[in-house]
């Protein structure tokens, strides 16, 4: 069952706001992406895509949301739909800021050469391309108004992670192998902390500053505080006071062999997540298969969500070379029974602005 996330996490001791909302759009077996809805933050083009496949059941109102598209790689799989994606924002006064592979900005020039640009020199569309090489990131800028035909070089910064990072999350990426780099994204809420007021009033302490400090951890192991007389442990009063709720991480592989070392820094890398969106391309029977188009199985992809203790697996790109894909998902639940497959949304698509 997909576990839709709900706008507000209330437990006994307070209301936790939530930021990202995922949503895999597409079809059953088809290219896929996966939207992230950003929510309860400032600012219109908030949302995330991660890959671009079939996208046609994306609305118009999400399309004018997106502002990061997180690329795995340039097969023409995971990268169909970006024309709609330059279709629907054509007139909007933003940028669009696409992160992908090495080579990834020469990728989308091609692909926005593909189409002539003569009256269109009064829109404000950016679209700015961030390739991820081993060592650095280089970033570039194409412009609407100059039909997009310069690659404009903005600057190289080292490779990093969190590549992005943000008041509410942060994106990290892992370098997969799929014969050419494909890049693996995990986008995290931030872990959220909170003071128990009744354990406060009732311990006698009062509001201010230092419970930035002890939200923060800012103390030494050996650091006391005096309450009612007593010298406390602040280690303890943090265990006390502070709330802590680790922030909702969503993980996605796709396109990769896997060797001992990918497998050790894949399962590193998803740990603990959420929801992990992987492919699940052959079944294990098939390893030579997938060893040969650099494939992950249903059987590995298991393995990786039960090594690392994700919650929810989501198994996508399924090879269509089976007629049977619950195969797959059969092989999966062996190993990691809260495998499943993805529940595609089917929001409409409605009228564009040109
Ligand atoms: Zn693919």
């Amino acid at each position: 069952m997909f576990l839709a996330r709900v706008n507000l996490n209330l437990n006994i001791y307070g209301i936790f706001m939530n930021f990202l909302f995922p949503k895999p759009v597409g079809f059953f077996r088809d290219d896929h992406s996966i939207y992230v809805d950003v929510k309860n933050v400032q600012g219109k083009a908030q949302s995330i895509l991660i890959d671009c496949g079939n996208n046609h059941t994306v609305s118009m109102k999400e399309f004018l949301r997106i502002g990061t598209l997180l690329v795995s790689h340039a097969h023409i799989d995971h990268l169909i739909g970006f024309d709609n994606i330059l279709r629907m924002n054509l007139r909007e006064n933003k940028r669009i800021r696409i992160i992908g592979p090495d080579s990834m900005a020469n990728v989308i020039h091609h692909r926005l050469q593909g189409y002539m640009w003569n009256l269109i020199y009064d829109s404000q569309l950016e679209i700015e391309v961030w390739e991820i090489s081993a060592r650095l990131i280089k970033k570039y800028l194409f412009l609407c108004r100059e039909g997009f035909s310069k690659k404009h070089f903005m600057e190289k910064i080292p490779a990093q992670n969190p590549v992005i990072k943000t008041d509410h999350y942060e994106i990290r990426y892992i370098r997969l192998n799929h014969d050419i780099t494909s890049i693996g994204y995990s986008i995290t809420e931030h872990d959220r902390f909170r003071i128990r007021k009744k354990c406060l009033r009732e311990m006698g302490l009062p509001e201010g500053q230092w419970l930035k400090q002890l939200k923060n951890k800012t103390f030494s192991p050996n650091d006391t505080m005096q309450v009612n007389g007593t010298n406390i442990p602040m280690q303890a009063i943090y265990k006390n006071l502070i709330i802590h709720e680790p922030g909702f991480k969503l993980s996605y592989i796709t396109d990769t062999i896997l060797n001992n070392s990918l497998k050790k820094k894949i399962t590193e890398f998803v740990k603990n997540s959420d929801q992990l969106y992987c492919e699940a391309t052959f079944l294990h029977k098939d390893i030579k298969l997938a060893r040969q188009y650099y494939h992950l199985t249903a059987k590995q992809t298991a393995l990786i969500a039960k090594e690392a203790d994700v919650k929810n697996l989501f198994l996508i790109h399924l090879s269509l070379r089976y007629s049977n894909p619950f195969l797959l998902l059969k092989e999966a639940q062996s190993v990691f029974p809260n495998a499943q497959f993805p529940v595609f949304s089917d929001s409409c698509m409605v009228k564009r602005k040109i």
